[in-house]
């Protein structure tokens, strides 16, 4: 079994065996974050360069760490400090990036499809660590591999996301990866939140909470994306807070093994209460954690990929 792509640009139109094979892959790099010596030398000589043009804390520090451990030469680009404001275009810097033998380059960018269009020109694999409001597929993986963890399966479960639907970029790769793998999506938020049509999707919609949090396996809950919202799509926080927010009430109706999710950074006591952040239901940190075993096994997979492309 092969990954169809060079890139990973998003979970839309990747097959359950791939997913499988990458969350496969992803177990047995688990095993090395936990040894007291954490590293292997699977990706000697590999260049890694790790481009993000927008702020990050958990994706762009797993993916260094995970090419640490994996004993690539990774490589980090900012915006700030760069040549962008000299007037470089984007295409111009990752190919000058890519002259460099660069083997993967990660990127973040604001623009959705921008790690589209650069993996449309380059040899090298790319891929897409949160493209605006568009995929995030790394995050995506890295939550299913939380929930197969806990649950053992994917196909056949309920996964109700609740929150930011119109600009999350991790919902709609959650989307495309957990309908794949088989689970039922229930997604929850105010109608101004909730894109027209996104059922087409295959999921399920309710404005409200307190009418389906009963049926959760998983509960995710995603951070309002105010930086994205062009024009203001809620009240005021403060009523968004009263109807959504994860709070030791609500969750008093949900089964007493649901697990609690969030991508991070978490806004405690507007989508979530600090009790339930950190309380027995939340997997958060652990999403954490596997994000950098999912990332070295996607650095594992996609590294080899531009010599794979040359050879055809
Ligand atoms: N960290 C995730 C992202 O970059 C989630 C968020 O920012 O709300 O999309």
């Amino acid at each position: 079994m092969q990954l169809k792509s060079k890139d990973l640009l998003g979970l839309e139109g990747v097959s359950r065996e791939e997913i499988n094979l990458i969350l496969d892959t992803t177990e047995s790099f688990h095993e090395v974050s936990e040894r007291s010596i954490k590293k292997v030398p699977t990706l000697r000589g590999r260049t890694i360069i790790n481009f993000f043009h927008e702020p990050s804390t958990r994706t762009r520090i797993s993916f260094e760490i995970a090419a640490k451990r994996l004993s690539a030469d990774g490589v980090n680009f900012s915006k700030s400090g760069s040549s962008f404001s000299k007037g470089e275009t984007l295409l111009d810097t990752v190919k000058n990036l890519e002259a460099m033998q660069a083997d993967v380059i990660v990127m973040r960018h604001g623009i959705p499809g921008a790690p589209h269009f650069i993996a449309q020109h380059l040899d090298a694999a790319v891929i897409n660590a949160g493209d605006g409001a568009h995929e995030h597929p790394t995050q995506a993986l890295l939550d299913m591999f939380t929930i197969k963890r806990h649950l053992g399966k994917l196909d056949g479960i309920t996964v109700v996301i609740v929150g930011d639907i119109a600009f999350s970029r991790v919902v709609r790769s959650n989307i495309y990866g957990l309908i794949t793998m088989g689970a039922r999506v229930i997604l929850v938020g105010p109608p101004t939140l909730i894109p027209v049509d996104i059922e087409k999707m295959g999921v399920e919609i309710s404005y409200k909470l307190d009418d389906v949090i009963d049926q959760a396996d998983v509960i995710m809950i995603l951070r309002i994306q105010l930086e994205r919202q062009g024009k203001v799509c809620l009240p005021s926080l403060r009523e968004y807070a009263k109807l959504y927010s994860l709070t030791p009430e609500r969750m008093k109706q949900a089964r007493p093994n649901a697990v609690v999710m969030h991508p991070g950074p978490i806004n405690r006591g507007i989508e979530i209460d600090p009790k339930i952040a950190d309380g027995d239901h939340s997997v958060i940190l652990e999403q954490v954690s596997n994000g950098v075993a999912v990332r070295m096994a996607l650095l594992f997979l996609f590294a080899g990929r531009k010599e794979l492309t040359e050879k055809r």
